[in-house]
């Protein structure tokens, strides 16, 4: 059975597409099965695997809003035993239409089903609110992954996603953990970052991973090139942090 994890912050730019991407990548590199899944009508996880979205036929939305099967939605990339469920921007009309469907919130869930078995690990990248898209996300997973931005209120807003995943363990699925707290875009050149990470630690504790992701230029680069950072630079520092992550992510599940 896949390990599903939701990648979730609802504040925009904090790092969730890129954690997916990269993450998923340096896990399919290490011969596990990745799907991800673009739950954010930018779709910017879609474009950043190299995946055109004018050749896209059936995505994410079809599957939550029109229940078509999710094997018509899947796409390989060019990354071995790396897929995606795609977005594009109709994945925008979502939320509003989700709101008066029967089982709204279990239709990522249900949509999964068909294929825990072929995958190893599914990632859901998550849009920037605690819509119904989140909602589904959370309800589909097993763990959320939460990337949080090194700089001064680091932690705020961090309470409504915290009370959000409390309402969905109540209501539809109480199995539901934190699977780490990722330090992102850290900034060794300011004072800020070291106090940045004392006051997440001692909020989180040991739920916060040892690898920190620096500010780093080409990590920002690579979407454009529609590769992840371990192809577009192998041999660099983001290359290197994110392996560390999907090492850690590893040794949390013992496989
Ligand atoms: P989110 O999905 O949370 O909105 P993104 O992953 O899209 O955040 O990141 C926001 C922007 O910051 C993007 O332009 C991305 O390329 C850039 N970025 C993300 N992580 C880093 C990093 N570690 N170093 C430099 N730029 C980054
Ligand atoms: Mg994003």
């Amino acid at each position: 059975m896949a390990h599903v994890i939701a990648i979730a912050n609802q504040k925009g730019g904090v790092g969730k597409t890129t954690t997916t991407i990269n993450l998923g990548a340096c896990l399919a590199s290490m011969g596990k099965r990745v799907l991800i899944i673009d739950a954010d009508a930018q779709g910017n996880a879609t474009s950043g695997l190299g995946i055109q979205k004018a050749q896209v036929e059936q995505d994410i939305y079809d599957l939550l809003v029109n229940e078509v099967p999710i094997q018509d939605t899947i796409l390989h990339t060019k990354n071995e035993n790396l897929d995606i469920v795609p977005a594009t921007i109709q994945l925008a009309g979502a939320e509003i239409e989700l709101t008066s469907q029967m089982a709204r919130e279990m239709r990522l869930k249900l949509g999964l089903e068909p294929v825990q078995d072929d995958y190893d690990y599914v990632l859901v990248d998550c849009p920037p609110s605690l819509g119904q898209l989140s909602i589904n996300a959370f309800t589909a997973s097993d763990s959320i992954l939460i990337p949080v931005q090194s700089e001064y209120y680091a932690l705020e807003g961090l309470s409504q996603l915290l009370n959000t995943i409390r309402l969905v363990q109540k209501h539809f699925n109480p199995n539901l953990s934190i699977e780490g707290v990722l330090l992102t875009m850290y900034d060794a050149r300011t004072n800020l970052g070291a106090q940045v990470i004392n006051e997440v630690q001692s909020y989180f504790g040991d739920k916060v991973y040892a690898t920190i992701i620096p500010r780093i230029t080409r990590l920002a680069e690579a979407p454009s090139y529609g590769q992840p950072i371990i192809d577009y630079d192998p041999k660099s520092r983001g290359a290197e942090v994110y392996q560390d992550l999907a090492k850690e992510v590893l040794e949390a599940h013992g496989k």
